[in-house]
């Protein structure tokens, strides 16, 4: 898929190809921003409308920095000027939930936060994962457990399983959404105005929006890490039963899409409505091939959502056939691990020796 004249979207698993043709031919590329752009060309506070709550000033203020997409997906400059503060403090709310929903995610992946990358404790206080040093190693995640780890010697995987911190599924699609709504134009957003009233914003319809898949979030692992952050906002070009616009926001190795929903003239109480998906896919234009799993976490839901989360460690298969040649004792010594270390490939640890320990 063209991007622009000189992206061109690849998809990574050839299964993809096809769904890839269909969303091609139903949508159609309308906005694309990438979070650590610098604007410049901001209006001043006095002449800002929120296109929120509609306020202008001095009705409102437009003191604080209104970030398109949030700090906890590694956004940092991208800022607008059509969102007041009082509109700012509600979507910090939902962000706050989003932080919630991403779990271990940012820290794993050294998502700065508003201050520095953020040390994770999961339900239970057993789990703990934050970034810093390692003997001569700076910057390194180290996770832990109080139970410890265990590795499986058939497939050298370590699985943990932990409480995530429990969420807002609604907030957190609102949290998304906003990314969506700031990358419309004016005359866009006005096809949306009741559900930016009612819904996003107040809150008063949510209800409503109970098993609609157009609250629906897909989200795609991607075998590659982008380093930056970046949202493409497309929208449909015929007058089928799928959604207005999908957004698909790339942050790391994961790949988000999410419809705005209930435009004036919405498809989403139809039976027969669908949604399309973008299979996971990468601009840089190499072949690399891979399969990308997809998740589909329903968002609709107004309640507390609490949620078992897990991840894996795949050892260098070296290191566990070597311990599979081991008696069984030494077997189990080398496969229960306290804890977890994450460097960069070309990190060196340099432990000194003993009696510097104990000097
Ligand atoms: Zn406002």
């Amino acid at each position: 898929m063209r991007i622009t004249d000189d992206i061109i979207y690849k998809v990574y698993d050839i299964l993809g190809a096809e769904a890839l043709k269909t969303f091609q031919e139903n949508y159609e590329l309308v906005n694309i921003i990438e979070g650590s752009t610098i604007p410049n060309d901001l209006i001043s506070p006095e002449r800002r409308v929120c296109r929120f709550c509609q306020k202008r000033h001095p009705d409102t203020s437009f003191q604080k920095k209104a970030h398109i997409i949030p700090h906890q997906l590694g956004s940092e400059h991208l800022v607008s000027d059509f969102e007041c503060d009082k509109c700012n403090e509600v979507f910090g709310l939902y962000e706050s939930q989003l932080a919630n929903f991403l779990s271990v995610f940012r820290t794993m992946h050294k998502i700065k936060g508003k201050k520095k990358i953020p040390e994770f404790v999961s339900g239970g206080n057993t789990l703990h994962a934050k970034v810093g040093g390692f003997h001569n190693l700076r910057n390194i995640i180290s996770v832990s457990d109080k139970n410890g780890f265990e590795l499986d010697l058939d497939s050298g995987i370590i699985r943990k399983r932990y409480e995530q911190p429990p969420y807002k599924p609604l907030q957190v699609f609102k949290a998304l959404a906003h990314i969506g709504f700031c990358m419309l134009n004016e005359d866009e957003v006005e096809d949306f105005r009741d559900y930016i009233h009612l819904g996003l914003m107040n809150g008063s319809k949510d209800q409503n929006c109970k098993n609609y898949p157009a609250f629906t979030l897909f989200v795609t692992r991607l075998p590659r890490v982008q380093s930056s952050t970046f949202a493409l906002l497309f929208k449909k070009n015929n007058d089928r039963l799928i959604a207005d616009y999908e957004l698909i926001i790339f942050c790391r190795n994961l790949m988000f899409q999410l419809s705005l929903p209930l435009h004036k003239n919405g498809n989403e109480r139809h039976r027969d409505f669908v949604r399309h998906i973008l299979p996971g896919g990468h601009f840089i234009g190499d072949d690399f091939e891979s399969q990308t799993p997809v998740s589909a976490i329903d968002l609709s839901d107004i309640e507390l959502k609490k949620e078992e989360g897990y991840f894996e460690f795949r050892l260098d298969p070296e290191y566990v056939s070597k311990i599979s040649k081991l008696s069984e004792d030494e077997q189990k010594e080398h496969s229960s691990i306290r804890k977890i270390f994450i460097s960069s490939m070309d990190a060196v640890l340099r432990v000194p020796p003993e009696n510097d320990l104990n000097s």
